[in-house]
């Protein structure tokens, strides 16, 4: 039970809100539970890769080292959730899949070069008395110049011209909770994209952090504002489709 006032906030709770307040409600006020997608259980299973790849020295940072890995951390996935045994009907064909885009991470960076300096970094920041905002970071560099770089992974594919700005907002409000815990302006935020093998990449200026800071505080009023009138209108759009709540939701079942 969280006797925690404050607000608390993430990059993808303040999405949640800003694509469904119905949906926010769900998740961060009902805490209704949600099962197991495969979607999101493969990406468990990449990013834990791509976080243990960094355990081996330089210079076994290699696709094999890494395909390698991949069994006993399923394992170890399915010994955490036993329902998805049942849910991975080809396990040969769920493994493959998986190295894939594991393989595909080899093809935008070169990890036998450098060093990954944080991994599943936590950040956090008392934004305002009634704010609380945090994240976890894929992986965070810090290079032998001082420079930071913001990395996230993301097992789906690249979002479609004129949709970058929207998809670097998560990198950017981590870029902000590190400014304020470090005082230092990352150089650069990187999201990489496993399901088509391309980068987005951005240059943070001061001028985008304190951007992605307006736009987490009018987000913040926003569900304050609901949580006081215990407002909470759906907002249908194509992600319904994907939303596990639909069928409890209000504007699919009048
Ligand atoms: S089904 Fe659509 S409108 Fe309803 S909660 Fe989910 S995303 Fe919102």
């Amino acid at each position: 039970m969280n006797s925690d006032p404050r607000l608390r906030l993430s990059p993808s709770s303040v999405n949640d809100f800003n694509n469904c307040p119905q949906l926010y409600k769900y998740r961060s006020i009902d805490r209704l539970p949600q099962p197991p997608s495969l979607d999101a259980e493969r990406g468990t299973l990449v990013h834990t890769i791509l976080h243990d790849l960094f355990e081996s020295p330089a210079g076994l940072r290699t696709p094999a080292t890494a395909i390698e890995l991949l069994p006993s951390r399923w394992r170890e996935q399915v010994e955490a959730k036993p329902e998805l045994a049942a849910m991975v009907t080809n396990e040969k064909e769920w493994l493959d899949r998986a190295s894939a885009l594991v393989t595909t991470y080899f093809t935008l960076e070169q990890p036998s070069t450098f060093e990954a300096t944080h991994r599943e970094l936590h950040l956090e920041d008392d934004f305002r008395d009634d704010l609380y905002l945090h994240g976890y970071v894929d992986r965070l560099d810090v290079a032998p110049t001082g420079e930071v770089r913001i990395i996230d992974y993301k097992t789906g594919k690249s979002p479609k011209p004129g949709w970058e700005e929207k998809a670097l907002f998560q990198l950017r409000v981590y870029a902000l909770l590190y400014w304020k815990n470090n005082g230092v302006l990352p150089r650069l935020l990187q999201l990489i994209y496993l399901g088509d093998g391309k980068l987005v990449k951005s240059n943070p200026t001061m001028a985008d952090l304190e951007s992605a800071q307006k736009s987490l505080l009018r987000t913040a009023d926003d569900i304050l504002a609901s949580l006081d009138k215990d407002y909470w209108p759906p907002k249908p759009s194509r992600l319904c489709d994907w939303c596990f709540f639909k069928t409890i939701c209000p504007a699919h079942n009048s």
